[in-house]
């Protein structure tokens, strides 16, 4: 029916393990999901991706399937294919998991970090479309990344450049996930924005986060309350889109791209940060780097499946 352009795309994510296949197009022509079993760790995974390949009908399809692009959370390497460590995922350290999906399968494997796989999403088929330099950040629990400079998907050593969520924006800031104080992610992430409701919610007697129980406020009660015109939600939009113009002004001065692409969980929010995000951007980027268009990702969640499946049909394609 659609030849032999149909790639297998697996998404590796600390609460959920999707797959799908995608055609050439970038359209994702069937998809399945299940609760990742973390408890199981890698080998219970592996059997949890041959079940979902069963009912996306992977053995229907076989002669028409090029490979199988997988993301995962990093720090990962991609040269080897092999998981470094998943701080949300134990017992994933040192895993050749690009290794293991080849001879499950017999099909060539690519396993790339999953803020570059959306990165070239994006790039192939969303907001990055003909742009030969772009930067792709991702907001959601955390921040990652990836980044398209001359015409090309960066990687860097071990595959492990595009880490833009460990800019170290504040050496005697929050506690990041990786450890360090005041990476960009540990300021500007959902989970930062989320524990910036819950202070408030704790510290204010009335508004719409006061009345919600501290504990449990999200990043999208913020945001909702901010839509409601709550004054103390507001001012902390105003915050996050603060620190997130500021990452992006860093960004451009490293990379110049033509446009920086905010994908994630936040980004539904978009429209409320970007005239303060780009304040921001405009307040610390050298003149040159203004013009930088900053904009909303257009993919949603299926930016790294269908950057995924685009990497492995290269590879394929690619003589040698
Ligand atoms: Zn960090």
């Amino acid at each position: 029916l659609r030849g032999k352009g149909l790639a297998i795309a697996i998404d590796l994510g600390g609460t959920q393990l999707r797959a799908a296949l995608v055609d050439a197009s970038g359209a994702i022509v069937a998809r399945a999901s299940a609760a990742t079993d973390v408890a199981g760790g890698p080998q219970a995974t592996v059997v949890q991706m041959s079940e979902l390949c069963a009912r996306i009908g992977v053995e229907e399809h076989r002669s028409g399937i090029v490979g199988l692009g997988v993301c995962a959370p990093g720090p990962l390497d991609s040269e080897t294919g092999t998981i470094i460590g998943i701080p949300t995922l134990p017992g994933w350290e040192d895993f050749p998991l690009a290794a293991t999906l080849a001879q499950k399968f017999g099909l060539p494997v690519v396993v790339e970090n999953d803020g570059i796989a959306a990165a070239n999403g994006e790039w192939r088929f969303g907001a990055g479309r003909g742009l030969r330099h772009l930067v792709y950040v991702t907001v959601s629990t955390g921040i990652g990344g990836g980044v398209v400079v001359d015409g090309r998907l960066l990687h860097g050593r071990r595959g492990l450049a595009g880490h833009v969520g460990h800019m170290i924006m504040a050496p005697d800031g929050p506690i990041c996930s990786c450890g360090a104080r005041g990476c960009f992610e540990a300021l500007a992430s959902g989970s930062a924005l989320a524990e910036a409701g819950r202070q408030a919610a704790a510290a204010h007697r009335s508004g719409a986060l006061a009345a919600l129980p501290p504990r449990v406020v999200t990043a999208r009660d913020v945001v909702a309350a901010a839509r409601g015109g709550d004054g103390v939600a507001t001012s902390l939009l105003d915050a996050e889109a603060t620190w997130l113009g500021t990452g992006f002004s860093n960004l451009a001065h490293l990379y110049s791209p033509e446009a920086i692409v905010m994908g994630g969980g936040v980004s539904q929010a978009f429209d409320l940060l970007h005239p303060k995000i780009v304040a921001a951007f405009e307040a610390y980027a050298m003149p040159p780097f203004r013009t930088t268009k900053i904009v909303a990702a257009e993919l949603g969640d299926n930016a790294g499946l269908v950057g995924a499946a685009a990497l492995v049909r290269d590879k394929e394609a690619q003589p040698g």
